[in-house]
């Protein structure tokens, strides 16, 4: 009876956490890789629970998750948004920043707990910022792309606070808040760095 309890337990979290993510637009190859779930009762979960229900404006991505790191850094809104979203990761215990401030993943793969704490770390971001600039498929491509070798946690000589930067390019260590800040200064009324 135990046994039947915990799978019976465990099936309903993947199930949760696959709708979870595709509320959030997330890919199917995604979806599988946090829950375990075949792409076949994925699709079959989208069907019954957002197309033929009537709930709109959910659509389901294929293919790959996007790559390039440039969306993360591109200007200092990203690069804030960004930011915030590796400050979620810590808090959720997705990742360690260590006092070097050096990144560290903490989940060798992916499973259904860490689905569920981005899922948590995503919709945080999305009630702190008016007009997020990351979709869940770059907020999943970003906590995987800090932990590799191509961004890195970049300290600012202004306020000393970190900020994601990449690690090609030439680090003039002004973090976006205070960027933000300076060019409001200089161009006071003027929204420069709105676009995505
Ligand atoms: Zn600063």
């Amino acid at each position: 009876m135990r046994l039947t309890d915990d799978r019976y337990a465990n099936e309903r979290s993947q199930f949760e956490l696959a709708l979870r993510m595709i509320r959030h637009e997330a890919r199917t190859r995604t979806i599988r890789e946090c829950t375990g779930l075949s792409d076949d009762r994925i699709r079959k979960l989208y069907w019954t629970y957002f197309r033929n229900s009537g709930v709109t404006g959910v659509r389901r991505r294929r293919g790959k998750s996007p790559r390039q790191i440039t969306r993360f850094v591109k200007n200092a809104q990203h690069q804030l948004q960004s930011t915030t979203l590796v400050a979620l990761y810590n808090a959720g215990l997705l990742l360690r920043i260590d006092e070097r401030k050096l990144v560290h993943p903490c989940w060798p793969r992916p499973d259904v707990e860490f689905g569920h704490r981005l899922c948590r770390a995503f919709e945080t971001y999305l009630l702190l910022h008016e007009r997020p600039l990351l979709s869940f498929e770059w907020a999943w491509t970003l906590l995987h792309s800090i932990c590799g070798d191509e961004l890195y946690l970049a300290s600012c000589a202004g306020c000393d606070s970190c900020y994601v930067q990449d690690a090609f390019a030439l680090d003039l260590k002004t973090c976006p808040c205070c960027e933000i800040e300076a060019e409001r200064r200089r161009r006071p009324g003027v929204k420069s760095f709105g676009g995505d």
